[in-house]
C-alpha cells in the first residue's frame, strides 16, 4: 500500500492543455474519486498516474518513489478499464493468470494466486467457464481479479461500471469498495457519475477544465460546495444571484430579487465584503414549504408536482426564478395552483459562493 502523489501536473496535447497544474495526494489505502464532466481531464490524469501518458511537466510519486518516467509495468499499479479488455476465447482462469504467465511465475503459484483472486471477487469455482458464459457483472469481476492477481499496490479504475445496468452497478459499487479495502489497496476511480462517487468515495476531487476545483469527503463537497460549478455538478441545486449587504463571521446577508437571505460562506479561504456579487446555492431538500410567512425565504406558487413515494418534488415559481424543492417523507401532498406557499431555508443550508470569472482556456 502506497500513497499516490501528483505534483503540479501539466499535460498538453498539441495546443490543448488537458491538465493545468494538478496537485493531489491520495493517502495509502484510500479509495479516491476523480469526478468531472466529459473532457475535464480526469482520464488523462489517471493515465499519467498509470504511466500510459507522460506529463508535460510535474512529478508523480508512489510513496517515496518518483515514478514519473517509469514504464507502466514497473509501477506496481493495475488498471481496470470500462471495456473489460478480456480475452473472449480464453477461460476465466486463463484470463486471470495472463499477467502472471507473462512474469514467468511458477505454475503452482499461479494456480494458488488465481484461486485467491477469484475468491476475493466472489467467483470461486468459475475458473473453467468461458468469458462468453458470464454475465456483465461477472465479466467485470474477472477484470478486477486479473488486475488484483499481480498484487498491485495501487488500483486505477476508469469508469469500470459504465457497461452494467443500473441494478448491477449499485451491487458492484459495494463490491469494489469491499475489494479495495480487503485488499489494502490505494485506489483511484474515475467517473462522471456523481452518485457513484458520493456513495463510494473516501474523498473525491471535482475537476473542471483541467484543474481540481474542490477536494474533500462526499459530505463535505455536498454540504460545503466552494463554487457554483461544484454545487450543481454534485447533486441538484438552486442557484440564486445576489449582492452581499453585511458579513458576520461565517454568515453573510445577501440582497436578492426577493429581499434579503442569510447564508453561510462555505469556502474557508474566501472572506466576502459588503458589495460583492455572489451566488447562493440552496439544495432542493433545504427548502422547507410552509403555508405561513417564515423567515429567510421567498413566496411563490407551485407549478409542478411529482409524487415519488418517499419524496415529493415540486417546482415553485418565485421572484428568484423557478425553485426545485424536494420534501422527504411527505405527510402532506400540496396541489399546484394559485395558493401562495412560502419557501424557507436554515441559514446554514444556504451556501454563499464567490462569483467566478470564467476564463476560457481552450
Ligand atoms: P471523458 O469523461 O469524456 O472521458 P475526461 O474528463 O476523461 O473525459 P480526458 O479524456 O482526460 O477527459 O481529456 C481531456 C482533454 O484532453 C479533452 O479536451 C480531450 O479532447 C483532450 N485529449 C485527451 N487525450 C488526447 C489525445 N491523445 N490527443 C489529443 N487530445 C487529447
Amino acid at each position: 500500500m502506497d500513497a499516490i502523489i501528483a505534483d503540479s501536473i501539466v499535460k498538453d496535447f498539441g495546443s490543448v492543455r488537458a491538465l493545468d497544474g494538478v496537485s493531489v495526494e491520495v493517502a495509502a489505502g484510500e479509495l479516491f474519486f476523480l469526478l468531472g464532466a466529459s473532457g475535464c481531464g480526469k482520464t488523462t490524469l489517471l493515465r499519467c498516474i498509470a504511466g500510459l501518458e507522460t506529463p508535460t511537466s510535474g512529478t508523480i510519486s508512489f510513496g517515496e518513489r518518483d515514478v514519473t518516467t517509469l514504464p507502466p509495468h514497473k509501477r506496481e499499479a493495475a488498471m481496470v478499464f470500462q471495456s473489460y479488455a478480456l480475452w473472449p476465447h480464453l477461460s476465466v482462469e486463463k484470463n486471470v493468470a495472463f499477467g502472471l504467465e507473462e512474469r514467468k511465475i511458477p505454475r503452482a503459484e499461479i494456480r494458488q494466486r488465481v484461486g485467491e483472486a477469484l475468491d476475493l471477487v466472489h467467483l470461486t469455482g468459475l475458473g473453467e467457464r468461458g468469458i462468453d458464459q458470464l454475465s456483465g457483472g461477472q465479466q467485470q469481476r474477472v477484470a478486477l481479479a486479473r488486475a488484483l492477481v499481480v498484487r498491485p499496490k495501487c488500483l486505477l479504475l476508469d469508469e469500470p461500471l459504465s457497461n452494467l445496468d443500473a441494478k448491477l452497478r449499485i451491487e458492484m459499487r459495494r463490491e469494489i469498495r469491499r475489494i479495495v479495502k480487503e485488499g489494502g489497496l490505494t485506489a483511484i476511480y474515475v467517473t462522471h457519475d456523481q452518485e457513484e462517487a458520493l456513495s463510494m468515495a473516501d474523498r473525491m476531487a471535482v475537476m473542471n477544465r483541467g484543474k481540481i476545483e474542490q477536494l474533500g469527503t462526499s459530505e463535505d463537497v455536498y454540504r460545503n460546495p466552494h463554487t457554483a460549478f461544484v454545487a450543481s455538478f454534485i447533486g441538484e441545486t438552486n442557484l440564486i444571484k445576489g449582492r452581499v449587504v453585511e458579513v458576520r463571521g461565517e454568515y453573510a446577508m445577501v440582497k436578492t430579487e426577493a429581499g434579503p437571505l442569510v447564508g453561510r460562506v462555505t469556502r474557508p479561504e474566501w472572506q466576502p465584503v459588503a458589495g460583492d456579487d455572489v451566488t447562493l446555492s440552496i439544495r432542493p431538500e433545504a427548502w422547507h414549504v410552509e403555508a405561513a410567512s417564515g423567515e429567510n425565504g421567498v413566496t411563490g406558487k407551485i407549478t409542478e408536482r411529482s409524487y415519488l413515494g418517499q419524496r415529493i418534488q415540486y417546482v415553485v415559481d418565485t421572484p428568484l426564478g423557478p425553485q426545485q424543492v424536494v420534501e422527504l417523507n411527505p405527510h402532506v401532498v400540496r396541489e399546484p395552483g394559485e395558493t401562495p406557499v412560502r419557501l424557507t431555508a436554515r441559514h446554514a443550508d444556504v451556501a454563499v459562493l464567490q462569483v467566478q470569472m470564467q476564463v476560457n482556456m481552450r
